[in-house]
């Protein structure tokens, strides 16, 4: 074994049948189960760690192997970071020491050159560091896929003779199913890295970049079931910018997108808790969601994110209201009821906010709203 796995090893002696003569036939047979075996599971298996596992297994069960194990090296595959192995082992309590360099040891050459490494006779190995003293020889193949090399295999024994030209084949091919397993392993990985990044994206809102409208109707139903279980106050601020068509055609959309940032970047700021959310409801209307805020707390929030807005002073030379851009907020708060749709919150917030704009614009109005069965 030439991992510096120390005390790891120490291999039992077991029968070793003969590889010529009259058990040439059953030790071609052996060879066949194995690789009909190694094909089935490398190609069937799920995790990726049990499958190896599940090789090397069936290695040492279907061969006279004593040690066969599987090395992966790193992304740039200048070191061996993981080691999975079978049989006749016995460990003591000292960890495998992983991580050592593709410059050490005869795995390390075998993944150096890219090349199998065929052994018979591991004392006259300059590289070979001893693990097992009934080790006589070693096969080492690169686990490739592609351009990319994945690993070492490595199978053991306690024969100068045992890699003869079949054998080599069928480890060879062992590897290759090995690498295949590993490429797709790692393909759904990434699939799946993809497919959460993608889920992530399909919830922000590209313009302005917090939470969309999908991911606002997705919190405002957990968010209303969770406040209707604890018998909590829901509050929602629905803040639309004034005089935002007068703006676009004062000052160019773009200035209008630049405006929206700066306003969702405002709202952002008092989502100060966990379960808050900022979103973008739809075009120049954004909505603030506060589980837990009485009518009191959240309509000091409105103020506070108005004046806020105010503050930023983004110039609005067409605006009835102000020399810069301002924002009307309606504040709608109601205690959820299981029986109850969450829209009545959106359409309560909206009430409050045409009122906000009727009353003059730059300006707050709240309602307390009941929920009531549809
Ligand atoms: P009010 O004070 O009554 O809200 O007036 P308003 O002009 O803001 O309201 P109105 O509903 O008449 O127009 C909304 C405007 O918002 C029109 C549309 O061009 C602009 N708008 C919507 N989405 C975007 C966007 O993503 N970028 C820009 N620049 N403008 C947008
Ligand atoms: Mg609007
Ligand atoms: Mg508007």
């Amino acid at each position: 074994m030439d991992s510096d796995a120390p005390g790891k090893l120490m291999a039992s002696p077991r029968p070793v049948p003969s590889l010529d003569g009259q058990d040439a036939p059953l030790w071609r047979a052996n060879l066949t189960r194995l690789l009909v075996r190694i094909s089935r599971d490398a190609l069937q298996g799920d995790a990726l760690e049990p499958i190896l596992k599940g090789v090397c297994d069936c290695l040492v069960a279907e061969l006279p192997v004593p040690i066969a194990s599987i090395i992966l090296l790193n992304e740039s595959g200048t070191h061996f970071i993981h080691e999975v192995w079978a049989g006749d082992l016995t460990l003591d309590s000292a960890p495998i020491a992983i991580g050592w360099p593709v410059t050490r040891g005869a795995a390390g050459r075998c993944a150096r050159l890219g090349r199998a490494q065929l052994i018979r006779d591991v004392e006259a190995d300059p590289d070979y560091e001893a693990g097992n003293p009934l080790v006589r020889s070693e096969y080492l193949i690169p686990i490739r896929h592609g351009q990319r090399l994945h690993g070492v295999l490595n199978i053991e024994s306690e024969r100068s003779d045992f890699f003869d030209a079949e054998a080599c084949a069928v480890f060879d091919a062992v590897a290759d199913l090995i690498a295949a397993a590993i490429h797709f392993a790692r393909l759904a990985e990434d699939l799946q890295h993809a497919n959460r990044k993608l889920k992530q994206l399909s919830m922000i809102d590209g313009l302005t970049g917090i939470a969309n409208r999908r991911r606002f109707d997705q919190c405002l139903h957990q968010q209303w079931e969770r406040c209707a279980r604890n018998g909590e106050p829901l509050a929602l601020l629905m803040v639309d910018a004034d005089a935002f068509k007068p703006l676009n055609d004062a000052l160019g959309h773009l200035h209008g997108d630049e405006c929206l940032r700066e306003i969702a970047g405002a709202c952002s700021q008092y989502a100060t808790e966990k379960e808050d959310l900022a979103a973008r409801y739809g075009g120049e209307e954004l909505v603030l969601l506060l589980p837990g805020r009485t009518l009191a707390v959240a309509t000091r929030i409105a103020e506070t994110l108005r004046a806020a807005i105010f503050a930023l002073n983004l110039p609005h030379p067409a605006s009835p209201v102000a020399s810069c851009v301002t924002v009307s907020v309606g504040v709608a708060v109601l205690y959820p009821t299981p029986t109850c749709q969450p829209e009545q919150l959106t359409a309560v917030a909206d009430r409050a906010m045409y009122a906000a704009k009727t009353g003059g614009r730059n300006r707050v109005a709240a309602l307390l709203g009941a929920a009531t069965v549809a």
